[in-house]
C-alpha cells in the first residue's frame, strides 16, 4: 500500500494530514507551496505533454487556474545595472528567493559585495512559519541553496570545495559551505540527495572536527537515509532526508541524442535504488511533516531538478521522466492547497533551456544531435539540442518560461512577470518581508 493510499484512505475516513480543516485555527493558516522544475520552459513541458498524453492532452500543471509568463534574466557581476540575459538556476532561484536579482553563480547574495540578501525562508521561519527545502539533486544544489544559504559561487557545496569562496570559510571566519550555513538556517524539513557531503569535517568553529550530518543531529536533527523511513518519520523535531551520494538517478532513461539521427525510440523506466524516494513521496512527507503541528502556517520549496540536468545532458527521457514526476507532485500539491484554503500554490521553472522539437523533413541535416520519440499518439517527435558542439554540455536559454498558480493571491501571477515578483506575491502571503516594492521593478 503506497503512502498516497493510506492518504487517501484517512482523507476518506475524515482524519489524517489531509483532512480539510477543522477549526478556524487550520483555516487560518498561511502556506506556501513553490514547485520550481529547473529548466522547466515551454518546450520542456511541451515534450512530457506530446509524449505521455498527446498534442492535445492536459497535464495536471496545466491545469491550474492561474497561467502566466515568467522572465529570468540574471545581471552581470562587474555592472549589476545591465542584465544577462541568460540565467543560471543560482541567480534565477536568488530573484525567487530574494526578491533581488545577482549575477550568475552567486547564491543570494549580492554582485559586487557578496552581501547576503534576506530570503523567503529564513524570514518566513523568523515570523514563526514551519520552513522546508526538498529536491531530487544535491541539497546544496543551486535552487535549494538559494533558500538558505549566501555565498559568492554556487559550487562551494561542503567543507572540501571552499578554495573558490575562501573568504565563507569557517577556517576565515566565514559562515562556512553551503550545507554548514543550511544545518545554520535549520529549515524544518530538508529532503534531497549529497549525503557525501554532509560526511564531511566542519575544520573550525563551534563545530571543528565533528562532520555537518554530526553538526544536524547537535541540531535536533532526525537523520532517515531511505524511502521507507521517510514514510514514517514523524513530526516533533526537524528531518534531513540525504537519499543519494550525489544527485538523485532520473526516473525514466533513453537512447542518447546523436547526430546521425538514431531510430525512434520509447522511453523506459530506469533502475531506481531502493533507498531513493520519487520527488512524490518526499513532497507528501513535507507537506506531513510541516502541517503537523499548530502555527502561522509553513513555507515549502520543492524541485524536481533532473529536468535541467538531462537537458544539459541532451537526453530526452531523462527530461520528460522527471517533468512527468513533477505533474504527479502538482497533484498532490494541488489537493492539499483545495483542503486547506490558505495554501498558496505556484509552479514556476528557472530558466528555458536547450531543447528544440523540430521538424526535420525539410532540412537535409538537423545541426547538433536529435532523439526521436514515438509518443503515446503513434506520432514522432524530434527533439533537437544544438546549444553547444559537446553533446554532454548543453546551454541554457533566454526565454520566459511558464508560471502557474493556485489559491489567494495567485492573480497576481497573472500575465508576463518576473522571478522577482514571484518572492513579493509569496512574501505577501506570508506577510513577512519589506512591503511596497512594485512589480515589475528593474535591477537593483
Ligand atoms: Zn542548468
Amino acid at each position: 500500500v503506497t503512502v498516497l493510499a493510506v492518504w487517501a484512505l484517512a482523507v476518506a475516513a475524515g482524519c489524517g494530514p489531509l483532512r480539510p480543516p477543522a477549526t478556524d485555527a487550520t483555516a487560518a493558516k498561511r502556506n506556501v507551496i513553490l514547485l520550481v522544475g529547473d529548466g522547466l520552459g515551454a518546450t520542456a513541458l511541451t515534450m512530457a505533454r506530446n509524449y505521455h498524453l498527446g498534442a492535445a492532452g492536459r497535464l495536471e500543471i496545466d491545469r491550474l487556474p492561474v497561467t502566466g509568463s515568467c522572465t529570468t534574466w540574471a545581471v552581470e557581476e562587474d555592472d549589476p545595472t545591465r542584465p544577462d540575459y541568460v540565467t543560471d538556476s543560482s541567480s534565477s532561484a536568488t530573484a525567487m528567493a530574494t526578491g533581488r536579482k545577482t549575477s550568475n553563480r552567486r547564491v543570494s547574495t549580492e554582485p559586487g559585495t557578496d552581501a547576503p540578501l534576506a530570503t523567503i525562508l529564513e524570514q518566513a521561519r523568523r515570523a514563526g512559519y514551519r520552513t522546508g527545502l526538498v529536491s531530487t539533486a544535491h541539497l546544496a544544489d543551486a535552487t535549494p541553496a538559494a533558500f538558505a544559504a549566501h555565498v559568492n559561487y554556487r559550487w562551494c557545496f561542503d567543507p572540501a570545495m571552499m578554495a573558490a569562496c575562501p573568504t565563507f570559510a569557517k577556517m576565515s571566519g566565514g559562515p562556512g559551505s553551503i550545507v554548514e550555513q543550511m544545518i545554520d538556517v535549520r529549515p524544518d524539513v530538508l529532503l534531497g540527495g549529497g549525503a557525501a557531503s554532509f560526511a564531511q569535517r566542519i575544520p573550525a568553529g563551534t563545530h571543528a572536527g565533528h562532520t555537518v550530518l554530526d553538526a544536524a543531529a547537535e541540531a535536533g536533527y532526525r537523520v532517515v537515509t531511505t524511502a521507507a523511513e521517510l514514510a514514517v518519520v514523524e513530526a516533533g523535531s526537524p528531518v534531513l532526508g540525504l537519499f543519494a551520494a550525489d544527485n538523485f538517478t532520473p526516473a525514466w532513461e533513453g537512447e542518447a541524442a546523436s547526430f546521425p539521427p538514431g531510430r525512434p525510440q520509447r522511453c523506459r523506466a530506469a533502475q531506481i535504488p531502493e533507498a531513493q524516494p520519487g520527488l512524490v513521496p518526499m513532497l507528501e512527507a513535507a507537506l506531513r511533516l510541516l502541517d503537523a503541528e499548530a502555527g502561522p502556517g509553513f513555507f515549502l520549496m520543492a524541485e524536481a531538478a533532473m529536468i535541467d540536468k538531462q537537458a544539459h545532458a541532451a537526453d530526452a527521457c531523462g527530461q520528460i521522466g522527471e517533468t512527468i514526476e513533477l505533474d504527479r507532485a502538482v497533484a498532490v500539491a494541488r489537493r492539499f492547497a483545495e483542503l486547506h484554503p490558505g495554501t498558496l500554490l505556484i509552479v514556476v521553472g528557472d530558466h528555458d533551456h536547450a531543447p528544440v522539437i523540430v521538424d526535420t523533413r525539410y532540412a537535409v541535416v538537423a545541426p547538433g544531435v536529435t532523439t526521436t520519440l514515438e509518443t503515446v499518439e503513434g506520432a514522432s517527435m524530434t527533439i533537437g539540442y544544438a546549444t553547444s558542439t559537446f553533446t554532454y554540455k548543453q546551454q541554457h536559454s533566454g526565454a520566459p518560461v511558464p508560471v502557474f498558480s493556485l489559491g489567494p493571491d495567485a492573480e497576481a501571477l497573472d500575465g508576463l512577470v518576473d522571478h522577482t515578483d514571484i518572492y513579493r506575491v509569496m512574501a505577501r502571503r506570508l506577510g513577512v518581508g519589506p512591503a511596497g516594492r512594485a512589480a515589475g521593478d528593474g535591477p537593483p
